[in-house]
């Protein structure tokens, strides 16, 4: 037996798959495979242009303009700032609350979330999250702020203008996303 291919069982093999966007480059098939029957093979690809790289992002065997997903991804960012935000300021109204009904026993705090619908789950599950956690920090919330809302008092306001600019990017980044420019492999 060949020793020396019995100890090397990764072979990596590299060819030229179709040319790049410019046609002055290439994009490149990497091919890990092992001299197993069943090992299979893993497939890479790669852009090989100085020029197409600039403009061009590529993954997954797919071309996207890079100057097409700016816009998104900004407002995908400003988004997830906005839910951020959004899950700063619930907690808080939620112990605000709290702090209003006095010193309740756990159970009754348990019941409370539960009429406000945002019941973090079991009743043994909550009494271990309270050794460390506040009743904000367990509740439920829902994305709509559905029980926040009516618990949230001079927050209310404040709340609705940031679920409003939450929703309000979530639809800019979808459409964005929709104009975002990709191509496939060229053909040759
Ligand atoms: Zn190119």
């Amino acid at each position: 037996m060949d020793r020396k291919r019995a100890v090397s069982r990764v072979e990596l093999v590299s060819w030229r798959e179709t040319s790049c966007l410019c046609g002055r480059g290439q994009v490149t098939r990497h091919v890990a495979s092992t001299d197993y029957v069943f090992g299979g093979a893993d497939v890479t690809f790669s852009l090989d242009c100085a020029e197409c790289s600039k403009l061009w992002r590529f993954q997954h065997k797919s071309f996207t303009l890079r100057s097409s997903e700016v816009e998104a991804t900004a407002l995908y960012a400003k988004w997830n700032a906005a839910c951020d935000a959004i899950r700063a300021v619930s907690p808080r109204i939620v112990d605000a609350h709290f702090t209003t009904l006095g010193k309740i026993s756990k159970k009754a705090e348990m019941a409370e979330l539960t009429r406000l619908g945002l019941n973090p789950g079991t009743y043994r599950s909550y009494l271990d999250a309270r050794h460390t956690k506040s009743p904000g920090q367990i509740a439920f919330l829902h994305d709509d702020c559905e029980g926040v809302f009516a618990i949230a008092d001079a927050e209310a306001s404040t709340l609705r203008e940031l679920v409003r600019i939450r929703d309000e990017l979530r639809r800019g980044w979808e459409a964005a996303g929709k104009r975002v420019v990709r191509r496939g492999l060229p053909s040759s």
